[in-house]
């Protein structure tokens, strides 16, 4: 917290079955300010145990509870209505993201809009799920239904906190789901607090259940229980993989947005200006810690160098600053683990490119887990800093020949989630589109990001898609159904 205030430690319960429970161990875990390093709340240390109360109260609500027979219209309603109390509320939530991960308060507040225009989006989707009529060669009416998939597990990080919950709960709900949300143990207090208002909105009991504990010891117990129907999730590529694996005994429906090493492709003839500014804002945005982090900064040889140097004056200033302060554009990173992990990135940097900017602790504040904008060049694709995702506001700079060399580059990698492409050509635009193996790809920006447009990867970023009509379809059965119209027996035997 700015100026030395001291931070309220709050204790909070966690939500299951529309009640406030603690867990059932009793025991609770700390939640930190990033940038005061102190504790600013304690939440149930949930583990398997509560894992399956909560599954239950999800299974009962899908099965046997109003829910079931709620109408797509109601359901669109609940919807609308949380999407308002959002935004009676978007200041306290705003803050609270703010002080919680580090990031700006101005970023949280954008957030905090996107979340209830997320809610906004699926409450109108609610009523648009359409069924069809199947053209069969016979005397009978084939249809296709659209049913929910049941009980959704969400396992969702830390670095858009509330966003990503909106995200998971709202086709889930749209789509007539019951939930099981589990956010990151760095930042659980912002889908807490959401949880005041979903019984005043007309959510029954059970049908959204808030979990607060780690990845091993509630995570994995809900993606390992028989009485989920699917699980989404949005974290590291490590984690995914386990998750895939441990959803295999249950042969669970798995949706997975994974990380990326997303490259950002400057021709030469793209808007200089601009394309300096869109580097920094592609790396740098949210302390760098985004999954689609336009993190490989592919620069074609001729304007390399001045590039290299207009980004090292641009990003001298950048303001860091406290997650409070409006002109800040840069906060603490969201933990210490977060923190080490980036400082030996940078160090690691060190010893396979040349520094252009960065590379340490930001020494000005005496506390917090504030790291330089950091600007690696002359960086090689196959170095340690092109290939893993380091989730921090960390720079790679590779130079290219031509277009060819540029996507050859930018489709060597494991990941495929994001993209971008400068240049004021479009021809060369688009044959630069169609080649990239990536789920998004951005021309002349990076990072917009609309609740009406698909997000997802190809290769290791992960499958399925969220926002948009594809967002709910990960959260419907198809059931097909034939009605014979023929009176007569079938006449085989
Ligand atoms: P990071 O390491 O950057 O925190 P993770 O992928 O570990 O990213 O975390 C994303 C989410 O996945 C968090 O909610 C975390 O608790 C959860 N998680 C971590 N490990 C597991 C696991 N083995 N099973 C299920 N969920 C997990
Ligand atoms: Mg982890």
């Amino acid at each position: 917290m700015p100026g030395g205030v001291k931070a309220d430690v709050r204790t909070y319960q966690m939500y299951v079955n529309g009640e406030w429970v603690d867990s059932k161990s009793n025991k609770t875990f700390p939640v930190y300010d990033p940038a005061s390093e102190e504790v600013i709340a304690q939440v149930p240390d949930a583990n398997a145990d509560d894992v399956n109360r909560a599954v239950a109260a999800a299974k009962a609500a899908f099965e046997d509870g109003p829910w079931a027979s709620t109408t797509a219209q109601e359901r669109g309603r609940v919807l609308f209505r949380l999407a308002e109390k959002i935004r009676q509320n978007a200041a306290m939530l705003a803050e609270l993201e703010s002080r919680n991960t580090g990031k700006p308060i101005v970023e949280a507040e954008f957030d905090i809009t996107d979340v209830a225009t997320c809610f906004e989006y699926y409450g109108g989707l609610a009523t648009k799920i359409l069924g069809f009529v199947n053209p069969v060669p016979d005397n009978a009416v084939s249809l296709t239904l659209k049913e929910p998939i049941g009980v959704a597990g969400q396992i969702i990080p830390w670095n858009y906190p509330l966003l990503m919950a909106a995200w998971k709960l709202a086709p889930a709900l749209a789509a007539g789901c019951t939930c099981v949300l589990k956010p990151a143990e760095q930042t659980p207090i912002t889908a807490l607090e959401m949880a005041n208002w979903l019984a005043e909105v007309g959510l029954p009991p059970g049908v959204v259940n808030i979990i607060t504990g780690f990845g091993e010891t509630c995570g994995a117990p809900l993606v390992q229980h028989p009485d989920v129907n699917k699980i989404a999730f949005t974290g590291s590529a490590a984690v995914g993989k386990i998750i895939v694996k441990q959803a295999a005994d249950t042969v669970k429906r798995v949706t997975l947005e994974l990380g990326g090493k997303s490259p950002n492709i400057f021709f030469a003839d793209a808007d200089f200006e601009a394309a300096i500014d869109g580097a920094l804002f592609g790396v740098f945005i949210n302390q760098g810690e985004v999954c689609s982090a336009g993190s490989r900064i592919l620069v074609q040889k001729t304007i390399y160098k001045k590039f290299v140097d207009a980004m090292t004056e641009k990003a001298k200033k950048i303001k860091l600053g406290a997650p409070l302060d409006r002109d800040t554009k840069m906060g603490p990173l969201v933990s210490k683990d977060q923190y080490e992990r980036v400082r030996s990135y940078q160090e690691i940097g060190k010893k396979e490119a040349k520094l252009a900017f960065g590379g340490g602790r930001a020494e000005q504040f005496a506390k917090g887990y504030y790291v330089q904008p950091t600007i690696f060049y002359d960086v090689t694709n196959s170095a340690r800093i092109a290939r893993e995702e380091i989730f921090g506001p960390v720079a790679t700079v590779i130079p290219f020949e031509d277009e060819k060399d540029a996507v050859k580059i930018a489709n060597d990698s494991p990941y495929g989630l994001a993209a971008a492409v400068w240049t004021r050509d479009i021809f060369k635009a688009f044959r630069a589109v169609k080649s990239l193996r990536a789920g998004i790809v951005w021309v002349n920006h990076m990072q917009p990001t609309y609740v009406e447009a698909p997000w997802g990867g190809y290769k290791q970023s992960g499958f399925g898609r969220e926002l948009g009509p594809w967002g709910i379809e990960e959260y419907l059965e198809t059931k097909q159904v034939h009605i014979n119209l023929n009176e007569a027996p079938i006449g085989w035997y």
